[in-house]
């Protein structure tokens, strides 16, 4: 095996742990890998450590550097079957969806390689003419990277691609379940040229080897994309040594629907909305928030459109969905179910795993929709990352009234990361969009996002930004460098030993 990689080498946990990978779809063996230990996790750091100290990347110059994440996007391009396969298996997500992933990440490596190229820090006039002033950018140090399972590859990109961009080094740690493309990416990197140490590797569990790298006095900056529990128990860890963080959290994301919407159009994208990936999407639209006047139409459709997406596994050429990540996560996502209907939700359709006995080894369930919610649910409030949504109703006597209802309802959380209007009136979509309290806001749509566009959430969705311009800062120290070309003395202080011996 020899799946950590730390300071150039590739090599198996200190105390030889390892970790069977299972393909949710259907039970079956994906591989074993080495399961590192903290200690493992701490020999990277030192290695990451060393490297930034002494410099082989930092003092990269920065086209240098764009074209190391060039290469990379041209390999991934090459091998992009290969690579959406092996994510695929340990994911359980469709095969064609993996494959639209792999060109995402292509195009993160790119867009990020792009902004190395362009940005040479900035000249302050200070007004006094012998001084030069400029404020630059330089890397962070030592960053953390620890990723979830439901989009393995991408949210890696997110981070290592600005990391090496802006000139760090790096230690990457995937969630347990779904290590082997981060495997595949770092070995790349290194076959194409990365200095030793530089990108490390380790594969473990969060409790072990994530919470020793937050721990570590020799990280500088952990970047960290999952559960919000996970994400308050990072900033915790991060505070003693005052770490720099960016949080990439969870969502409730809110779908509101105007009754002067293209009703089709929405009602085909709250599908989409909710149910790809099987609801394990941060920016999954899991609330429902649909006008009263065109409510009933509205759930009518879904249930009926809900009822029909075909479950399989990630070959399955007819399969539009796939499972949930693991048996345990589907009996989370159960058990959500159960409790939002102890509370008055009403079940219209799904709710369990299906009877299907074809797919009865894999961690499926069904598209479920729950009706006559409202905010004072917990189901409503807390994240099912399943394909569940929930459904709840808004009305006014007038139009501004009608806003108003939608805009109290969709802010009505904890969570902050993304949300949609659907409407045909565009000055409604617009106060409505500026009004919500979420990082990413479609109108008429739900889903797309492109790299050049920052994202990240409000609220406890999380703290930074990831893509975009704002996704290399997170990366990068800003220091101001005050040149004096003609020094003399400050004349502050009265030299008496000078005033002295003057007398
Ligand atoms: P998670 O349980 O919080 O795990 C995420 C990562 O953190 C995994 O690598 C995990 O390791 C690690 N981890 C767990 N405990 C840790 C600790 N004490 N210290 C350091 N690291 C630790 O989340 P998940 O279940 O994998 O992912 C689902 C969550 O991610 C959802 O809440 C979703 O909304 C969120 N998400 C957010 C975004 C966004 O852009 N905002 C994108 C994708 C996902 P192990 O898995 O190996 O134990």
């Amino acid at each position: 095996m020899s799946d950590l990689f730390i300071n150039g080498v590739w090599r198996d946990a200190s105390d030889q742990g390892t970790r069977t990978i299972v393909c949710p779809a259907d039970g079956s063996t994906v591989g074993t890998v080495d399961e590192a230990a903290a200690e493992d996790a701490g020999a990277a750091v030192a290695a990451a450590r060393a490297a930034f100290d002494s410099g082989p990347w930092v003092d990269t110059p920065g086209p240098d550097r764009a074209a190391l994440l060039h290469r990379l996007a041209d390999r991934l391009a090459q091998e992009k079957d290969e690579v959406a396969r092996l994510e695929a298996l340990d994911t359980g997500k469709r095969f064609v969806e993996a494959q639209l992933d792999m060109d995402d990440v292509i195009a993160v490596f790119r867009h990020f390689a792009s902004l190395v190229q362009v940005d040479a820090g900035r000249v302050v006039d200070t007004g006094v003419a012998a001084v030069s002033s400029r404020v630059v950018h330089e890397p962070v140090g030592v960053c953390a990277l620890i990723t979830p399972w439901n989009y393995p590859l991408l949210q890696t990109s997110w981070k290592v691609a600005p990391a090496l961009a802006a000139g760090n080094t790096f230690v990457l740690k995937p969630s347990e379940l779904t290590p082997h493309t981060a495997i595949w990416l770092v070995r790349t990197l290194a076959e194409l040229g990365l200095p030793e140490g530089v990108g490390g590797l380790v594969l473990g569990s969060g409790a072990t080897v994530g919470a020793a790298l937050t721990e570590h006095p020799g990280v500088d900056l952990v970047s960290f994309t999952g559960g919000l529990a996970t994400g308050r128990r990072i900033m915790a860890a991060a505070a003693a040594t005052v770490k720099r963080v960016a949080l990439e959290l969870g969502g409730k994301n809110p779908n509101i629907v105007f009754a002067d919407a293209d009703l089709p159009a929405a009602i085909d994208n709250a599908l989409t909305a909710v149910f790809l990936d099987s609801g394990q999407v941060c920016s999954a639209g899991s609330r429902l928030v649909v006008e009263e006047s065109v409510h009933d139409q509205v759930v009518a459709e879904l249930v009926r459109r809900a009822h029909d997406i075909r479950l399989g596994g990630p070959f399955d050429e007819d399969a539009e969905a796939g499972p949930l990540i693991s048996a345990e996560h589907r009996d989370k996502v159960q058990s959500y179910v159960e409790a939002a209907v102890a509370e008055g939700a009403q079940l219209l359709v799904g709710g369990g795993p299906p009877a299907d006995p074809a797919l009865a080894q894999g961690s499926y369930f069904l598209p479920t929709v729950l009706d006559h919610c409202h905010t004072g649910m917990r189901c409503v409030q807390d994240e099912s990352f399943g394909p569940v949504l929930t459904v709840e109703t808004f009305s006014g006597g007038t139009a501004d009234a009608a806003e108003d209802a939608a805009v109290a309802i969709a802010n009505d959380t904890i969570y902050g990361l993304a949300g949609a209007v659907w409407t045909e009136n565009a000055g409604r979509a617009e106060r409505v969009a500026r009004r919500l309290r979420h990082g990413t806001i479609w109108i008429n749509d739900f889903h797309p996002y492109v790299p050049q566009a920052e994202w990240g959430g409000f609220k406890q969705s999380g703290v930074g930004r990831e893509l975009g311009l704002a996704g290399l800062e997170e990366y990068r120290e800003t220091k101001h460098i005050w040149h004096n070309t003609r020094p003399g003395p400050a004349g502050w202080f009265e030299d008496r030993a000078t005033k002295e011996g003057d007398a």
